[in-house]
């Protein structure tokens, strides 16, 4: 039988009852919106609700791929809510957010893969809430070059787009995305609009070596990747991809000393870093950069 790593102590966190988290869950439901903070059951989510950051994931939950470390349900989507910038940018205000982080599922049914209801997003949220940073973590767009001017033309502060892992694991770890093909896309997005800045984010312990995430890093600067989050991998059912290996406190700070000397203004490393942990800060520190 397989064994499993067990889980280390620093991974095992305290949920804080003491907030309105309830409140704002039932608000999410009379809204019909979906948070990748609750969905991921992400274990920042106390800190970050209080925080006033939030991630939300527009064109619903059923993903056109399956992504081998993702818990998100595969299918064929069949919504397509074009009320849904409008109720994201509701939810927004009455958090009270500071952050706005729009996300979305691959939408590869969607000619334009979903663009033109990211930037509708953009710009909801920026009408109701002119002093909330807006970034969108966006999916690769099968690669065209429209799409992605769409979702710049309307100005998000931050660009992200995730490589998840290294070139070797690309292809076994993610389904129908390419390392190359997401390494373009923060290209071009430089090659656009050079004024947003982009992002990036990687998971470790799912077997790759310590150099590969250094070069990783390293392809990520050659195309001007301004902002990088390196967090541990955790499985989120037994059908999907093992934790190879569990970084120590210590080797994330490491990466992060790895990833700052490469010249990324801001740099994410630890066991709990997710996608849009601190995102807030991220921004602080690319706009005094
Ligand atoms: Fe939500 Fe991201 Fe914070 Fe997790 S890290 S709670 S997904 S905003
Ligand atoms: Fe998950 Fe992959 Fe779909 Fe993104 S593209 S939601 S990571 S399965």
């Amino acid at each position: 039988s397989k064994t499993y790593l067990r889980k280390p102590e620093w991974l095992k966190i305290q949920l804080n009852p003491n907030d309105n988290y309830k409140e704002l869950k039932q608000m999410m439901r009379g809204k019909t919106l979906h948070t990748v903070c609750e969905e991921a059951k992400c274990p920042n989510l106390h800190e970050c609700w209080a925080n006033r950051t939030a991630t939300f994931m527009i064109l619903g939950n059923i993903c056109t791929r399956a992504c081998r470390f993702c818990a998100v349900t595969t299918g064929l989507p069949t919504e397509l809510d074009l009320q849904e910038p409008e109720r994201v940018a509701e939810a927004a205000e009455q958090m009270g957010l500071r952050h706005c982080v729009v996300t979305s599922v691959a939408r590869d049914d969607l000619e334009d893969g979903g663009a033109s209801i990211f930037a509708a997003t953009i710009q909801a949220l920026r009408a109701r809430l002119p002093f909330c940073g807006v970034e969108v973590l966006i999916p690769d767009f099968l690669g065209r070059r429209e799409s992605l001017e769409t979702v710049l033309a309307a100005k998000p502060d931050i660009l992200n787009h995730n490589v998840e892992t290294v070139e070797r694991l690309s292809d076994r770890v993610r389904s129908k995305a390419k390392y190359s093909r997401s390494l373009e896309l923060l290209q071009r997005s430089k090659e656009i609009n050079p004024a947003i800045s982009t992002k990036s984010s990687l998971m470790v312990g799912v077997g790759e070596e310590w150099d590969e995430i250094l070069q990783t890093m390293d392809d990520l600067r050659k195309v001007d990747c301004n902002i990088l989050t390196i967090g541990q991998y955790l499985q989120p059912t037994k059908q999907h991809l093992p934790v190879l290996a569990y970084y120590t406190p210590e080797q994330f700070a490491q990466l992060k000393e790895e990833g700052l000397k490469r010249g990324f203004r801001h740099v994410e490393s630890g066991p709990l870093v997710r996608s849009s942990y601190h995102a807030h800060e991220q921004v602080q520190s690319a706009a005094l950069a």
